[in-house]
């Protein structure tokens, strides 16, 4: 069986290295030394000013509406995973979708522009699979608007655009930190902004918005991560280079071999590298795309239909909506498996079998 995705497990010493440190200082969770050593080593690693890190990459988009007090609607992509939205109707927000560009498969800024109204806050957008939003445009309409932009950067570990960090753009970046991401810790998520205010109001909702030992100074919820947790991601980070390495090689070898395929791939964001993260392909029909994924699913290999069906008409608490671009693009795209133990020859028979459907 090869599945869609694997965990990186870093080799288990390194790991036990860690835990021997736990059970030496008896401390488990509230941003004990672990976990305070992996946000100083993520900021290093990804270049950026302030970073915390939290529980999961859901906890994180909640934590971002609520330090931004954001209100009434929030303008949103129906491509992404669900947390996207959810984390919108949890805050109490009115998700607004707006369709997404053909090309990058990300939101698409002139939309944007004709959904705003006198209620709108905000913009949260996702960088899908790793592809960096039109983040100048969407500057530009923030600040003509007065709107506040979050960015779900769950799928943009180590991404960076014109030089800097994906996560430095917008008022807070998100990202996911899950055993399915490129890079993570089991469970986990960061909070990245510019803001110091910002940072300050985060790490106090992280900690029930407590600011003395008899004292609160604003609504918080529990959103810390265990040392366990940070114990894992210290030692994946250790492999994170290679890892990313041996990610765009699998993936460049599925561009050679399935040139011929009737399918094409996302366009990347011009000055940004693609961060492998994801292998997406879109079928010219939602009838060869099935036709694909059960063959290959005939041979044991998984296949996964990020992000099918559309946000937009498939969540039980919303108004179904269509949406042209979206709701084309969900059906006819599929992620190829991709992670750090694939073959070469796994990457060859998969191709092989691709090519091999659609001409039957
Ligand atoms: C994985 C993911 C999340 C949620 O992250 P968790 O850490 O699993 O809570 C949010 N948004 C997107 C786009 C994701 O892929």
């Amino acid at each position: 069986m090869i599945p869609v995705n694997k965990p990186f497990l870093p080799p288990q010493q390194i790991y036990q290295s860690y835990l021997d440190g736990i059970w030496k200082r008896e401390w488990l969770t509230n941003m004990g030394p672990l976990a305070s050593d992996l946000e100083l080593r993520l900021k290093e690693f990804l270049h950026v000013d302030h970073l915390l890190y939290v529980t999961n990459g859901t906890v994180a988009l909640q934590m971002a509406i609520k330090a931004l007090d954001l209100g009434g609607e929030i303008i949103t992509t129906p491509f992404s995973f669900v947390a996207t939205t959810s984390s919108i109707v949890w805050e109490n927000c009115i998700p607004v979708f707006v369709d997404i560009e053909s090309t990058s498969l990300n939101i698409d800024p002139e939309k944007i522009v004709a959904a705003i109204t006198e209620n709108t806050s905000a913009i949260l957008a996702t960088h899908v699979y790793g592809n960096p939003c039109d983040v100048d445009a969407i500057e530009n309409i923030a600040k003509k608007h007065h709107l506040k932009v979050i960015y779900d950067a769950a799928h943009a570990f180590g991404v960076t655009y014109k030089g800097k960090s994906i996560f430095e753009f917008g008022d807070i970046a998100t990202c996911s930190l899950h055993a399915t991401k490129l890079y993570h810790s089991t469970e986990g998520g960061l909070l990245i902004t510019k803001d110091p205010e910002i940072l300050k109001k985060l790490a106090s909702i992280r900690n029930f918005g407590i600011s003395g030992f008899e004292s609160f100074n604003q609504l918080g919820l529990n959103g810390k991560n265990s040392e366990f947790h940070a114990a894992m991601g210290l030692a994946n980070l250790k492999y994170i280079e290679e890892i990313s390495k041996r990610r765009q090689e699998l993936s460049a070898r599925y561009d050679d071999k399935l040139k011929n395929l009737k399918a094409r791939r996302p366009i990347w964001k011009t000055d940004s590298e693609n961060n492998a993260s994801y292998y997406p392909i879109i079928f010219e029909t939602e009838e060869l795309m099935l036709k694909c994924k059960e063959h290959l699913q005939l041979n044991e290999i998984g296949t996964r239909r990020y992000f099918y069906p559309s946000l937009a008409n498939s969540l039980p608490y919303l108004q179904p909506q269509q949406f042209e671009i979206t709701d084309d693009i969900s059906k006819r795209v599929l992620c190829l498996p991709l992670y750090y133990n694939l073959t070469n020859e796994e990457v060859d028979l998969i191709c092989r079998l691709l090519l091999r459907i659609q001409n039957n």
